[in-house]
Parts: structure tokens; sequence; C-alpha cells
């Protein structure tokens, strides 16, 4: 007979095994565990003395996401959300009550007569490009109004070349850049709308550009000025990274589509894949005909086995994306005292949950990309390299460990080594998690001599 009643080989690797002093705090634990992941009592210290500063914005946060907590919950009631929603189903998915009620629940809370939810939208772009390419025809142009689209969206357009663009279609684009000082320049948007103007599409968060990403009563004034220019013109709001940010979305502000990937915030990290399109019935049956084919549309398509993910994630996501957005602001707070700016700032509102941190050098990149990695429940051990990529222009650096390969909204940082030299930011499951990293990223940089604490 087995016996399993000590886990031998854990005895034998950590001795002498050391047993708790007695009256030990919390704080002294804390301090213990953090040194056993690298995080020097100095580090920490600094790290509690920041957060001091930033406790009534943590407050502000933690009611965005009480508020955006409960309105999934009435969401899921309105709706019956029930056990047998999360059955699995096959083959062309026909009668998929799990798919079908789970499209219902994401349109309550973005306030959509539609919405079209799958794991067969494959990423972002994924679903942007259906977003697009449904709802727009031969001879139609595609406006962008807040300047040039996130990268993988320029093969998309075709303002750089590729097989199967917009393009290639016959659809136009045009693009109104923003005001060297990021605001929308009505001028410019207002010339720029024409009689083939049939969409308009408003990306919310910055991505990888140097400009502000938008809050939501932002894009809606935006929204209201195009409308006013052509009262029927469509209009889709790229809202990756920005879910449950804030207590509202762009579709509370007239936006025709809202879409964004399952892999960021609305997944809650637990759906494996995917992509949503929040909308009207028109423009959303028309992207579920382009998903799937003209006279299928949204009937067809299994889900897999996947609906436990995908509803359970999306009502941990306003949870995680807080976590996530504390970790932004408790990088920038604690990066810029230290001499690296910082977009957006340390006080500044957030409308997304990336933080951009210029650190000025490739070592810097290197060392603060080291700590990330280091703090990840997968791949700890692996060491980030920047490494060519298809799109960019100079070696990219990314530290990623995540449960879903390649998910942003678990803890990760990335950018292109060439300067200034910043990396993004973002993500973290847990609020926990996230500070965990972040004081990991300036424990590689302080052992590095690449930065001092004040
Ligand atoms: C991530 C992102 C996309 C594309 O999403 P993928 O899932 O990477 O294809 C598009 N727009 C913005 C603003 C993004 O942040």
């Amino acid at each position: 007979m087995v016996k399993h009643n000590k886990p031998v080989g854990y005895w034998k690797r950590n001795k002498p095994f050391e047993y708790r002093k007695a009256g030990e705090t919390v704080k002294e634990q804390l301090q213990e565990i953090y040194a056993k992941l690298d995080i020097r009592p100095a580090t920490y210290e600094y790290g509690e003395r920041v957060l001091d500063g930033l406790r009534e914005r943590f407050a502000a946060i933690d009611r965005t996401a009480e508020y955006n907590q409960a309105k999934v919950l009435e969401a899921m009631r309105r709706e019956r959300v029930s056990a047998s929603h999360f059955a699995a189903t096959t083959g062309y998915g026909y009668n998929d009550e799990g798919r079908d009620t789970l499209e219902r629940v994401y349109a309550d809370v973005f306030h959509t007569e539609a919405a079209l939810v799958r794991p067969q939208i494959t990423c972002g772009t994924h679903a942007l490009t259906v977003a697009l390419s449904a709802n727009l025809l031969p001879g139609d142009e595609l406006l962008s109004p807040v300047g040039v689209p996130y990268d993988t969206l320029e093969e998309v357009i075709g303002i750089r070349e590729s097989p199967c663009s917009l393009k290639e279609y016959g659809v136009s684009y045009r693009q109104a850049d923003l005001t060297p000082e990021g605001a929308f320049d009505y001028d410019a948007i207002r010339a720029a709308i024409g009689p083939k103007t049939k969409l308009i599409t408003i990306q919310r968060s910055k991505g990888y550009a140097v400009r502000p990403s938008f809050s939501v009563a932002q894009i809606g004034e935006l929204i209201s000025f195009c409308r006013s220019v052509k009262p029927d013109v469509k209009i889709m709001v790229d809202n990756c990274y920005d879910e449950f940010v804030e207590t509202v979305e762009p579709s509370d502000m007239g936006a025709d589509m809202v879409v964004g990937s399952l892999i960021k915030n609305p997944g809650g990290g637990l759906a494996p894949i995917g992509g949503y399109i929040c909308g009207t019935a028109e423009c959303v049956s028309r992207c579920a005909y382009r998903l799937s084919a003209p006279g299928l549309g949204q009937e067809v398509g299994a889900n897999l086995g996947l609906m436990p993910a995908l509803y359970q994630g999306f009502f941990l996501a306003p949870t995680v994306t807080a976590g996530a957005l504390k970790g932004a602001i408790f990088a920038a707070s604690l990066y810029e005292p230290l001499g690296f700016p910082c977009v957006p700032k340390a006080a500044e509102t957030r409308h997304d949950i990336i933080q951009a941190v210029t650190l000025g050098s490739p070592e810097a990149m290197s060392a603060f990309c080291m700590g990330i990695q280091s703090a990840a429940p997968v791949d700890s051990y692996v060491m980030p390299v920047p490494g060519e990529m298809p799109g960019y222009d100079a070696p990219v650096i990314m530290a990623a460990g995540a449960f879903v390969q390649g998910s942003s909204i678990e803890l990760s940082a990335d950018g292109p080594v060439r300067p200034p030299y910043a990396v993004y930011f973002q993500g973290g499951l847990t609020w926990y998690h996230a500070k965990t990293g972040i004081l990991l990223s300036l424990q590689k940089m302080l052992d590095a001599n690449l930065t001092k604490l004040p």
C-alpha cells in the first residue's frame, strides 16, 4: 500500500523547515514572503509609502467595480442564467441556449439591442474586422477621426497593403488626425465626412500610440458631433482594454457597435478565446452573417464547452479590471518619482488599463520585463529577450507568463526596443499580483543599478 501523508520531496528541497515565530505580524510575514520572491524590504517599504497616497483613488476604483459588478449580476438575473446554459454544444450549434443567453447578457450590460459573443471570433482584430467588413460595401468610405488606428488594423483597412484588406474590396479610408495636444480636430473631421462616409471608427485606448485614451464622455461628444454632420453615419468604437473602466460604455453614448476581445477585460481572465460585438440589431446581424455565412448568421456556431468560462469570466471582469487599474496607477506612482515619465501620468484619470513607462534604455526595458516575467505564475523562470515581430520596425521585448496564451488582462509588459524605450504594462488578474509584478520590476531595476530609491 502506498502512503501519501507527507510530501517527501518538499521537505527534502526546503531544509531546514522554519516554523512560524510566535506573535509574528502579517506585515512581517509579508516582508518574509516578498523576500522569498526576491523583493527586498526597502523596496517593499517604498511601495507601501506610495500606496499610502493612493487610498482615495483605489476607493473610487472599488466603487466603479461595485457598480459594474451589480450591472453584470442584474443582467444575469434578468436573463435567468442557469446551469443548463453551461452545457457544451458541438457541430452546427443550432438552438444553443447557453450561447444565445450569454449574448443577451452582454447586450443588457452594454445597453444594446443585440450582441455577438463567440469563441469563433479569434481575437480583437478579428472582431473589428468582422464589424467593419460586415457594414462597409464597395464604394463606401471608412473614417477614423482619432488619427492612425491600432497597428493590426492598418492591414485590415489596407493602409499597409495586405491580401483581403478592405481596400482590396473597394472600401476607401480617410483619417482626421488629432490636434498636437491630442484633442479632436473638429474642423478636420467635418471636412473629412463626405457623401461616401459610411462608417466612423473610434479607438478609445491609445494602443501603442502616444496620445491620450478617451473617456466615454469624450467619445460621446465626438459621436454627437459626427451625427450632427451626417445623421445616418454608422459609428463603431474599438473598446479594447476599456470595458468596465468606467460605469458607462460607448454604447451608452449612441455608438452603433462596440467591439472588443475576450482575452482582455471582458473575459475576466477565464475566457480562453473570443471576441464580442455589441450594437444595434441591424449592425450585429450583418456581423453574424459576415462571421458565419449569409443566410446562417447568428444561428450557427457551437459553444464547444466554453460557456462556463465565458459566463464566469464576464462575471469576474469588473473586479479583474479594477485590479488591473490599480496596478497601472501603482506602477506610475512608483516610477514617476524616480524620474521615469509615465503615460498616463500617475495623477491622471484612467480610461483604459494600459500604463506606459518610459525607461530610457534597452537595459532598463530588459530589467523591467525580467521582473514582470519572474513574477508570473507560469514560465517565471524564463528570460524575456527582444525579438523581431511582424509589423514592427524594431525588436520587441515581451514579458508574459499567462494561463491563457497572449492574454493581456493577465500581468504583462511589452514594448518596441527603440527610443524612448517605453514599456507598456497592463493587466494582473488580481491587484496583489499586479503589485508583486511591479515591485519585482523595480527590484530588478535596482539590482542592475538602473535606478535608486528616493
Ligand atoms: C489589443 C487591441 C486590438 C487588437 O486585439 P488583438 O486581440 O490583439 O487582435 C485592437 N485595438 C486595440 C486598441 C487593442 O488594444
